[in-house]
Protein backbone atom coordinates (compact mmCIF):
# COMPACT_ATOMS: atom_id res chain seq x y z
CA UNK A 1 0.00 0.00 0.00
CA UNK A 2 1.58 3.54 -1.09
CA UNK A 3 0.16 6.51 -0.09
CA UNK A 4 1.65 9.76 -1.92
CA UNK A 5 1.25 12.71 -0.22
CA UNK A 6 1.74 15.47 -2.86
CA UNK A 7 3.13 18.93 -3.56
CA UNK A 8 4.03 19.33 0.37
CA UNK A 9 6.69 21.95 2.17
CA UNK A 10 8.92 19.18 3.64
CA UNK A 11 11.64 19.71 5.99
CA UNK A 12 13.84 16.11 6.03
CA UNK A 13 15.99 17.52 9.27
CA UNK A 14 18.92 15.90 7.20
CA UNK A 15 20.53 19.32 6.52
CA UNK A 16 20.61 22.59 8.41
CA UNK A 17 18.20 25.63 7.35
CA UNK A 18 17.57 23.25 4.52
CA UNK A 19 13.39 22.41 2.79
CA UNK A 20 12.06 22.09 -0.65
CA UNK A 21 8.83 21.54 -1.96
CA UNK A 22 8.17 17.81 -3.16
CA UNK A 23 6.70 14.43 -2.89
CA UNK A 24 6.90 12.35 0.30
CA UNK A 25 5.71 8.55 -0.73
CA UNK A 26 5.06 6.13 2.36
CA UNK A 27 4.78 2.44 1.45
CA UNK A 28 3.44 0.03 4.02
CA UNK A 29 5.21 1.61 8.08
CA UNK A 30 8.51 2.89 5.52
CA UNK A 31 9.07 6.07 3.66
CA UNK A 32 9.49 4.92 0.27
CA UNK A 33 10.12 8.40 -1.79
CA UNK A 34 11.20 11.62 -0.91
CA UNK A 35 12.29 14.31 -3.76
CA UNK A 36 10.99 17.21 -5.53
CA UNK A 37 8.36 14.84 -7.90
CA UNK A 38 6.97 11.41 -7.36
CA UNK A 39 6.37 9.70 -11.24
CA UNK A 40 6.02 5.91 -10.45
CA UNK A 41 2.24 3.70 -9.14
CA UNK A 42 0.41 4.64 -5.60
CA UNK A 43 -2.95 3.52 -4.18
CA UNK A 44 -3.78 6.79 -1.91
CA UNK A 45 -3.62 10.23 -2.36
CA UNK A 46 -3.34 13.20 -0.54
CA UNK A 47 -2.80 16.99 -1.73
CA UNK A 48 -0.33 18.15 0.89
CA UNK A 49 0.23 21.97 -0.74
CA UNK A 50 -1.00 23.02 2.49
CA UNK A 51 1.00 21.52 4.84
CA UNK A 52 4.52 21.62 5.75
CA UNK A 53 5.93 17.99 6.36
CA UNK A 54 8.02 17.04 9.20
CA UNK A 55 9.60 14.30 10.74
CA UNK A 56 6.57 13.49 14.17
CA UNK A 57 8.10 15.19 17.07
CA UNK A 58 9.92 12.68 19.89
CA UNK A 59 9.29 13.40 23.40
CA UNK A 60 12.56 12.12 25.35
CA UNK A 61 11.48 12.87 28.73
CA UNK A 62 7.81 12.28 30.09
CA UNK A 63 5.64 10.52 33.00
CA UNK A 64 3.00 10.21 30.77
CA UNK A 65 0.03 8.94 33.53
CA UNK A 66 0.73 12.40 35.70
CA UNK A 67 -2.02 13.88 32.97
CA UNK A 68 -4.10 12.26 35.81
CA UNK A 69 -2.39 15.38 38.40
CA UNK A 70 -2.44 18.39 35.42
CA UNK A 71 -2.97 21.60 37.46
CA UNK A 72 -2.74 19.88 41.07
CA UNK A 73 -0.48 21.70 43.85
CA UNK A 74 1.32 24.23 41.65
CA UNK A 75 3.43 26.71 43.23
CA UNK A 76 4.98 24.74 45.73
CA UNK A 77 7.90 25.96 46.94
CA UNK A 78 10.64 23.81 45.96
CA UNK A 79 11.01 20.62 43.91
CA UNK A 80 10.73 18.52 47.34
CA UNK A 81 8.22 19.99 48.69
CA UNK A 82 5.75 19.48 45.65
CA UNK A 83 7.07 15.74 45.39
CA UNK A 84 5.79 15.69 48.83
CA UNK A 85 2.07 16.50 47.35
CA UNK A 86 2.29 13.96 44.51
CA UNK A 87 4.15 10.64 46.27
CA UNK A 88 0.72 10.38 48.27
CA UNK A 89 -1.43 10.79 45.23
CA UNK A 90 1.12 7.84 43.24
CA UNK A 91 0.90 5.73 45.93
CA UNK A 92 -3.07 5.47 45.02
CA UNK A 93 -3.16 5.03 41.48
CA UNK A 94 -4.36 1.47 40.43
CA UNK A 95 -4.15 -0.09 36.79
CA UNK A 96 -7.62 1.61 35.28
CA UNK A 97 -5.96 5.10 36.36
CA UNK A 98 -2.39 4.67 34.62
CA UNK A 99 -4.55 3.11 32.06
CA UNK A 100 -6.96 6.10 31.07
CA UNK A 101 -4.27 8.54 32.04
CA UNK A 102 -1.66 7.31 29.41
CA UNK A 103 -4.19 7.33 27.17
CA UNK A 104 -5.04 10.94 27.49
CA UNK A 105 -1.31 11.52 27.78
CA UNK A 106 -0.92 9.88 24.29
CA UNK A 107 -4.11 11.86 22.76
CA UNK A 108 -2.90 15.17 23.79
CA UNK A 109 0.82 14.08 22.34
CA UNK A 110 -0.92 13.13 18.86
CA UNK A 111 -2.30 16.18 18.72
CA UNK A 112 0.17 18.38 18.82
CA UNK A 113 2.50 16.35 16.13
CA UNK A 114 4.64 13.91 19.05
CA UNK A 115 4.97 10.32 17.38
CA UNK A 116 7.59 9.17 20.22
CA UNK A 117 7.68 9.46 23.96
CA UNK A 118 10.13 8.27 26.63
CA UNK A 119 8.43 7.37 29.50
CA UNK A 120 9.47 7.22 33.50
CA UNK A 121 6.13 5.88 35.63
CA UNK A 122 4.22 3.47 37.13
CA UNK A 123 2.12 -0.05 35.91
CA UNK A 124 3.49 0.66 32.75
CA UNK A 125 1.76 -2.56 30.90
CA UNK A 126 -1.35 -0.45 31.38
CA UNK A 127 0.88 2.71 29.54
CA UNK A 128 1.11 0.03 26.92
CA UNK A 129 -1.97 -0.98 26.39
CA UNK A 130 -2.60 2.30 25.53
CA UNK A 131 0.58 2.95 23.53
CA UNK A 132 -1.09 -0.03 21.57
CA UNK A 133 -4.51 0.81 20.98
CA UNK A 134 -3.36 4.48 20.10
CA UNK A 135 -0.26 3.59 17.31
CA UNK A 136 2.21 6.09 18.67
CA UNK A 137 5.70 4.81 19.35
CA UNK A 138 7.04 4.26 22.66
CA UNK A 139 10.11 3.85 25.03
CA UNK A 140 8.74 2.36 28.26
CA UNK A 141 11.32 3.20 31.30
CA UNK A 142 10.76 0.07 33.94
CA UNK A 143 10.80 2.55 36.71
CA UNK A 144 13.44 1.92 39.88
CA UNK A 145 13.43 3.25 43.09
CA UNK A 146 14.97 2.22 46.00
CA UNK A 147 17.74 -0.54 46.88
CA UNK A 148 19.08 -3.51 44.79
CA UNK A 149 16.26 -6.26 46.08
CA UNK A 150 13.55 -3.81 45.07
CA UNK A 151 15.31 -3.09 41.84
CA UNK A 152 15.73 -7.38 41.59
CA UNK A 153 11.92 -7.60 42.23
CA UNK A 154 10.77 -5.21 39.95
CA UNK A 155 13.13 -6.50 37.12
CA UNK A 156 11.57 -10.23 37.72
CA UNK A 157 7.70 -8.62 38.25
CA UNK A 158 7.28 -5.55 36.17
CA UNK A 159 9.74 -5.81 33.26
CA UNK A 160 7.63 -9.48 32.69
CA UNK A 161 4.41 -7.62 32.83
CA UNK A 162 5.98 -4.96 30.41
CA UNK A 163 7.32 -7.23 28.05
CA UNK A 164 3.62 -9.43 28.21
CA UNK A 165 1.75 -6.49 27.46
CA UNK A 166 4.17 -4.70 24.67
CA UNK A 167 3.93 -8.42 22.66
CA UNK A 168 6.62 -8.04 20.44
CA UNK A 169 5.23 -4.59 19.44
CA UNK A 170 7.81 -2.78 17.14
CA UNK A 171 6.50 0.60 18.53
CA UNK A 172 7.58 -0.31 21.83
CA UNK A 173 11.11 -0.27 23.10
CA UNK A 174 11.63 -0.78 26.63
CA UNK A 175 14.54 1.13 28.64
CA UNK A 176 15.48 0.99 32.27
CA UNK A 177 14.85 3.91 34.37
CA UNK A 178 16.30 4.33 37.94
CA UNK A 179 13.93 7.57 38.93
CA UNK A 180 16.96 10.22 40.76
CA UNK A 181 20.33 9.79 42.72
CA UNK A 182 18.12 10.68 45.50
CA UNK A 183 16.15 7.98 45.48
CA UNK A 184 18.00 5.09 44.39
CA UNK A 185 20.87 3.51 45.66
CA UNK A 186 24.10 2.90 44.41
CA UNK A 187 23.75 -0.54 43.73
CA UNK A 188 20.58 -0.04 42.01
CA UNK A 189 22.17 1.76 39.60
CA UNK A 190 24.69 -0.84 39.47
CA UNK A 191 21.91 -3.11 38.76
CA UNK A 192 20.26 -0.98 36.02
CA UNK A 193 23.58 -1.00 34.24
CA UNK A 194 24.40 -4.61 34.22
CA UNK A 195 20.29 -5.16 33.00
CA UNK A 196 21.27 -2.65 30.52
CA UNK A 197 24.33 -4.21 29.43
CA UNK A 198 22.45 -7.61 29.15
CA UNK A 199 19.47 -6.14 27.21
CA UNK A 200 21.17 -4.06 24.97
CA UNK A 201 19.10 -0.92 26.22
CA UNK A 202 19.18 2.49 27.29
CA UNK A 203 19.45 4.06 31.12
CA UNK A 204 16.75 6.79 31.44
CA UNK A 205 17.45 8.64 34.77
CA UNK A 206 16.83 12.23 36.27
CA UNK A 207 20.27 13.87 36.55
CA UNK A 208 21.12 17.30 38.22
CA UNK A 209 17.61 19.01 37.91
CA UNK A 210 18.49 21.11 41.09
CA UNK A 211 21.21 22.68 42.99
CA UNK A 212 20.14 21.29 45.99
CA UNK A 213 20.64 17.59 44.38
CA UNK A 214 24.09 18.59 43.11
CA UNK A 215 25.29 19.80 46.66
CA UNK A 216 23.38 16.74 48.73
CA UNK A 217 25.66 14.36 46.09
CA UNK A 218 28.71 16.42 46.99
CA UNK A 219 28.26 15.97 50.47
CA UNK A 220 27.35 12.63 50.44
CA UNK A 221 30.15 11.01 48.17
CA UNK A 222 32.49 14.08 47.32
CA UNK A 223 31.73 13.93 43.85
CA UNK A 224 29.38 16.12 41.22
CA UNK A 225 26.50 14.09 40.26
CA UNK A 226 27.54 12.60 36.73
CA UNK A 227 31.56 12.04 38.48
CA UNK A 228 29.13 9.78 40.51
CA UNK A 229 27.65 7.85 38.38
CA UNK A 230 30.85 7.41 36.31
CA UNK A 231 32.57 5.78 39.77
CA UNK A 232 30.07 3.22 39.98
CA UNK A 233 30.28 2.77 35.98
CA UNK A 234 26.74 3.49 35.62
CA UNK A 235 27.48 5.13 31.72
CA UNK A 236 29.01 1.81 30.83
CA UNK A 237 25.50 1.00 29.44
CA UNK A 238 23.87 3.58 26.88
CA UNK A 239 22.01 6.63 28.76
CA UNK A 240 19.89 9.87 28.35
CA UNK A 241 19.74 11.87 31.52
CA UNK A 242 16.45 14.28 32.28
CA UNK A 243 17.39 17.78 32.92
CA UNK A 244 20.99 18.01 33.46
CA UNK A 245 20.40 21.82 34.55
CA UNK A 246 23.86 21.77 36.45
CA UNK A 247 26.65 19.69 34.97
CA UNK A 248 29.93 21.62 35.09
CA UNK A 249 32.53 21.21 32.40
CA UNK A 250 34.13 17.83 33.46
CA UNK A 251 30.93 16.01 33.68
CA UNK A 252 30.25 17.68 29.99
CA UNK A 253 33.37 16.27 28.87
CA UNK A 254 32.55 12.52 30.97
CA UNK A 255 28.83 12.90 29.11
CA UNK A 256 30.72 13.60 25.82
CA UNK A 257 33.05 10.41 26.30
CA UNK A 258 30.30 7.60 27.03
CA UNK A 259 27.71 9.73 24.65
CA UNK A 260 25.09 10.48 27.10
CA UNK A 261 22.14 12.91 25.77
CA UNK A 262 20.82 15.31 28.06
CA UNK A 263 17.11 16.19 28.03
CA UNK A 264 16.38 19.52 27.90
CA UNK A 265 12.75 20.10 30.10
CA UNK A 266 12.00 23.91 29.93
CA UNK A 267 9.22 24.34 31.68
CA UNK A 268 9.67 22.01 34.39
CA UNK A 269 12.57 23.62 35.07
CA UNK A 270 10.65 26.78 34.98
CA UNK A 271 7.67 25.63 36.86
CA UNK A 272 9.70 24.42 39.30
CA UNK A 273 12.15 26.94 39.50
CA UNK A 274 14.94 24.09 39.33
CA UNK A 275 17.09 26.67 37.26
CA UNK A 276 18.36 27.17 33.45
CA UNK A 277 19.94 24.35 31.62
CA UNK A 278 22.56 25.96 29.53
CA UNK A 279 21.86 24.17 26.24
CA UNK A 280 23.58 26.10 23.92
CA UNK A 281 27.21 25.21 25.71
CA UNK A 282 26.30 21.94 26.16
CA UNK A 283 25.83 21.34 22.34
CA UNK A 284 29.24 23.38 21.92
CA UNK A 285 30.72 20.82 24.01
CA UNK A 286 29.54 17.82 21.32
CA UNK A 287 26.44 16.53 23.80
CA UNK A 288 23.69 15.81 22.04
CA UNK A 289 20.72 17.70 23.78
CA UNK A 290 17.22 16.33 22.84
CA UNK A 291 13.84 18.11 24.76
CA UNK A 292 10.69 16.69 26.60
CA UNK A 293 8.05 18.17 28.49
CA UNK A 294 8.79 15.97 31.74
CA UNK A 295 5.19 14.93 33.34
CA UNK A 296 1.96 16.79 32.46
CA UNK A 297 1.67 17.89 36.35
CA UNK A 298 5.20 19.59 36.40
CA UNK A 299 4.48 21.22 32.98
CA UNK A 300 1.40 21.47 32.16
CA UNK A 301 0.90 20.03 29.19
CA UNK A 302 3.05 17.36 26.65
CA UNK A 303 2.38 19.93 23.97
CA UNK A 304 6.30 19.83 22.01
CA UNK A 305 5.49 23.02 20.30
CA UNK A 306 5.23 24.89 23.20
CA UNK A 307 8.40 23.24 24.60
CA UNK A 308 9.77 23.83 21.65
CA UNK A 309 8.76 27.77 21.67
CA UNK A 310 10.28 27.89 25.11
CA UNK A 311 13.45 26.62 24.80
CA UNK A 312 14.07 29.11 22.16
CA UNK A 313 13.27 32.00 25.00
CA UNK A 314 14.95 30.74 27.20
CA UNK A 315 18.19 30.09 25.44
CA UNK A 316 18.30 33.47 24.08
CA UNK A 317 17.46 35.65 27.20
CA UNK A 318 19.88 33.01 29.45
CA UNK A 319 23.10 34.05 27.06
CA UNK A 320 21.58 37.88 26.16
CA UNK A 321 22.34 36.27 22.72
CA UNK A 322 19.33 35.58 20.12
CA UNK A 323 21.39 33.73 17.80
CA UNK A 324 23.00 31.54 20.69
CA UNK A 325 20.46 28.70 19.62
CA UNK A 326 18.74 29.09 16.16
CA UNK A 327 15.27 27.36 15.75
CA UNK A 328 16.57 24.75 13.32
CA UNK A 329 18.54 23.60 16.24
CA UNK A 330 15.69 23.53 18.46
CA UNK A 331 13.59 21.64 16.20
CA UNK A 332 16.77 19.09 16.03
CA UNK A 333 16.06 18.89 19.53
CA UNK A 334 12.31 17.60 19.09
CA UNK A 335 12.96 15.45 15.92
CA UNK A 336 16.19 13.89 15.18
CA UNK A 337 18.30 14.35 18.82
CA UNK A 338 15.46 13.40 20.42
CA UNK A 339 15.68 9.92 17.99
CA UNK A 340 19.35 9.28 18.45
CA UNK A 341 18.76 10.52 22.31
CA UNK A 342 16.31 7.03 22.63
CA UNK A 343 18.64 5.00 19.83
CA UNK A 344 16.16 5.35 17.57
CA UNK A 345 17.90 7.47 15.04
CA UNK A 346 18.34 4.49 12.29
CA UNK A 347 14.28 4.31 12.13
CA UNK A 348 13.05 8.25 12.80
CA UNK A 349 13.86 11.32 13.08
CA UNK A 350 14.35 12.40 9.86
CA UNK A 351 12.42 11.91 6.23
CA UNK A 352 14.70 9.76 4.12
CA UNK A 353 13.67 6.93 2.66
CA UNK A 354 14.17 3.14 4.32
CA UNK A 355 13.26 5.28 7.26
CA UNK A 356 10.21 4.39 9.23
CA UNK A 357 7.14 6.87 8.24
CA UNK A 358 6.42 8.60 11.64
CA UNK A 359 5.38 12.23 9.64
CA UNK A 360 3.85 14.85 10.65
CA UNK A 361 1.76 17.50 8.73
CA UNK A 362 0.85 21.04 9.60
CA UNK A 363 -1.41 23.38 8.17
CA UNK A 364 0.81 26.00 6.84
CA UNK A 365 -2.84 28.42 5.61
CA UNK A 366 -3.91 29.32 9.15
CA UNK A 367 -3.76 33.37 10.47
CA UNK A 368 -0.92 32.38 12.74
CA UNK A 369 1.65 30.91 10.04
CA UNK A 370 0.86 33.98 7.71
CA UNK A 371 3.48 35.38 6.05
CA UNK A 372 4.92 32.18 6.55
CA UNK A 373 8.69 34.15 5.60
CA UNK A 374 11.21 31.80 7.81
CA UNK A 375 9.28 28.66 8.37
CA UNK A 376 12.13 27.52 11.04
CA UNK A 377 11.26 30.95 12.89
CA UNK A 378 7.40 29.83 12.05
CA UNK A 379 7.64 26.71 13.06
CA UNK A 380 9.35 27.57 16.49
CA UNK A 381 8.25 30.66 17.87
CA UNK A 382 4.52 31.02 15.95
CA UNK A 383 3.56 27.36 15.45
CA UNK A 384 -0.16 26.61 17.35
CA UNK A 385 -1.09 23.52 18.49
CA UNK A 386 -3.94 23.43 15.90
CA UNK A 387 -1.95 23.92 12.93
CA UNK A 388 -1.40 20.10 13.47
CA UNK A 389 -3.19 18.72 10.29
CA UNK A 390 -2.51 14.67 9.95
CA UNK A 391 -0.17 12.39 12.08
CA UNK A 392 1.21 9.33 10.60
CA UNK A 393 3.25 7.09 13.07
CA UNK A 394 5.28 3.81 11.61
CA UNK A 395 3.55 4.45 7.84
CA UNK A 396 0.08 4.58 10.23
CA UNK A 397 -2.21 7.29 10.23
CA UNK A 398 -3.28 8.14 13.71
CA UNK A 399 -4.78 11.96 12.91
CA UNK A 400 -6.63 13.28 9.86
CA UNK A 401 -7.97 16.71 9.43
CA UNK A 402 -6.82 17.53 13.51
CA UNK A 403 -9.31 14.59 14.29
CA UNK A 404 -7.71 11.30 16.30
CA UNK A 405 -8.73 8.51 14.50
CA UNK A 406 -7.53 5.52 17.24
CA UNK A 407 -8.57 7.11 20.39
CA UNK A 408 -12.01 8.69 21.16
CA UNK A 409 -11.47 11.69 22.90
CA UNK A 410 -14.99 12.67 24.47
CA UNK A 411 -14.39 9.09 25.70
CA UNK A 412 -10.80 9.48 26.98
CA UNK A 413 -12.20 13.16 28.69
CA UNK A 414 -14.83 11.42 30.26
CA UNK A 415 -12.99 8.41 31.92
CA UNK A 416 -10.11 10.70 32.98
CA UNK A 417 -12.54 12.83 35.09
CA UNK A 418 -14.18 9.98 36.86
CA UNK A 419 -11.08 8.16 37.81
CA UNK A 420 -9.44 11.28 39.21
CA UNK A 421 -12.26 11.93 41.42
CA UNK A 422 -12.25 8.73 42.59
CA UNK A 423 -8.47 8.79 43.38
CA UNK A 424 -9.36 12.13 45.78
CA UNK A 425 -12.03 9.88 47.39
CA UNK A 426 -9.51 7.38 48.16
ZN1 LIG B 1 10.78 13.83 35.04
Amino acid sequence: MKTLLKNATIIPMTKEDYFFHGDLVIEDEKIYYVGPSYQGEYDKFVDASSYIALPGFVNAHTHLAMTLMRNYKDSQENLQAWLSEIFPIEDKLNEEDIYYGSLNGVAELIKSGTTTFSDMYFQQWKTVEAVIQSGIRACIGITFFGDADETNRRIETNYSKILKAANNNPLISVHAAPHAIYTCTKETYERVAQFCLENKTYMNTHLSETKKEVDDCINQTGLRPVEYLESINAFSAPAYLAHGVYFDDNELEILKKRNVSVIHNPSSNCKLASGICPIGHYREMGINVALGTDGASSNNNLSMIKEMRLAAMIATVSTMRPASTTPYQILEMATINGARALGLSDKIGSLEVNKEADIVLINKNICEMTPLNNIFSALVFSLPDRAIDSVYCRGRELMRNGKLLTIDEDDVIKNVNRQWEDILRR
